[in-house]
This record gives C-alpha cells, structure tokens and sequence, in this order.
C-alpha cells in the first residue's frame, strides 16, 4: 500500500500516508497500542475496506480498480482471514464450519468438503471434524478457524489478535500452525498485543496515532 490514507466519518483519521509493503512469503507482525489503527490497516490489506486516499495492490491488482463483485472474487479466492474471536457458526459441525469458507469460490459442495477435510487435517483436527464448536476449546476453535482460512489454499493470510482470547499454551499451538504455514509459503500478517509473539517474528510494523512509526528487519517501500 502506498500513501494510504483512512477517515471514518465524523472521527479523527485512522491512518495517514502509510505506505508499506509486504513481500510474498513473508511473516509479518503488524504491533501499537489500541485505536493506532491495525485493525484498519489490516481491513485494507484484506480488501474488507477501501481506503478514502491512496492505493492498496493486493496480488498484483489495485483495489480502487476493481468493482464490488471482482474484488469479493479476489478476497474469496487468495485471502485467508483469522479473528480473535474466531467467529466460527454455532451448532454447526467443524468440517461444515470450513467447508461454508468455501462457499464463494465457485467449488461445488463434494470439493468443498473434501478440503475443508484435508484443511482440518492441516491443523490437526481430522479426528474432531464432527465435532460443534461448543465442544472444542478455545484453541482448537481458532485451530478450526484457521483450517477455515486456509482451506482454499489463500496466498495471504491476515490474522487480527489470534492469541488475543486463548491461554498461553493454546495461543503457543496457534502460533506454531501461522509459522507452518508461512513455512509453506503463505504470506502471512498478524496483528498482535503479546510482546513474545511480535518479538519471534522475522519482520516487525510499529504503528502509533494511524501512522508507522518504526519498522524492524525486512524492506520498506
Ligand atoms: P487498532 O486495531 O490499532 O485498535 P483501529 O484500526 O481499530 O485500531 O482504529 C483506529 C482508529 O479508527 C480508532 O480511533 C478507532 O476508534 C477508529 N475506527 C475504527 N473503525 C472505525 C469505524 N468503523 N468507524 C469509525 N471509527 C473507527
């Protein structure tokens, strides 16, 4: 994203000029305080929201140029998104949970859930596929969460706080699932509170007032 700019109606800007670049394949840590203006940055990157100034690329495509339709199609088809709260459908078994993550990619049912198996597999869930998430716990909801992300093979992965409601051994398991995957060339950013989780990833964005206020280690546009 170059000189990206972000106003909510009404409230101070959420982001002003921010200019940043994320390489494929890599991990990145997006840091700062509450209201700095993360949670935006990452709306943007993942296409949830465009900016009121400035252009977002995302796969090679620039956003402001892009209809309505085209740009679900693109989020649908290369974007993987994670939230603290997991969000995942009450009642519902895991493997439907993932699978219901597919449902705008155009993939008929049998192929959705065929990967939504393999993506519960990836995240060491096959044995709980059945199960509702008022049955699994916190970690292995967000575990569920994530098979949902990745199960159409997403080339980037936005992850808002993924630790942020789990006890430390769960948030530990999350971390370790990001990290494969990244390790298996998704590209993946996450928005993170906990110090020891930004200070173990490889690339570090400090952001302040809707601002950047420091990078560490990797390149800068
Ligand atoms: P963070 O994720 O770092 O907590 P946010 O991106 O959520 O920060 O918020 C940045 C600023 O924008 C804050 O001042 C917040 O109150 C404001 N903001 C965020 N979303 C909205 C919205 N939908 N409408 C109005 N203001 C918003």
């Amino acid at each position: 994203m170059s000189e990206v700019s972000k106003v909510y109606s009404g409230t101070v800007p959420a982001l002003t000029g921010v200019s940043l670049r994320i390489e494929p394949g890599e991990l990145v840590g997006i840091v700062g305080p509450s209201g700095s203006g993360k949670s935006t940055m990452l709306n943007l990157l993942g296409t949830l929201d465009r900016p009121t100034s400035g252009r977002v690329d995302v796969d090679g495509f620039d956003v402001s140029r892009l209809r309505d339709a085209e740009l679900s199609a693109l989020r649908a088809r290369r974007i993987g998104f994670v939230f603290q709260q997991f969000y995942l459908a009450a009642g519902i078994a895991a493997l439907d949970n993932v699978a219901d993550g597919l449902l705008y990619t155009g993939l008929r049912p049998r192929e959705r859930r065929r990967r939504a198996a393999a993506a519960l597999e990836r995240v060491g869930l096959a044995h709980r596929a059945g199960h509702r998430p008022h049955q699994l716990s916190g970690g292995e909801r967000q575990r569920v969460a994530i098979a949902r992300a990745v199960a159409g093979d997403p080339a980037l992965l936005l992850a808002d706080e993924p630790t942020g409601a789990l006890d430390s051994a769960s948030g530990a398991t999350v971390m370790g699932l990001l990290r494969e995957l990244h390790a298996g060339g998704t590209t993946v950013v996450i928005i993170t509170h906990d110090r020891e989780i930004a200070d173990g990833l490889p690339r570090r964005v400090a952001m302040r007032d809707g601002r950047i206020v420091a990078y560490s280690a990797g390149g800068v546009q």
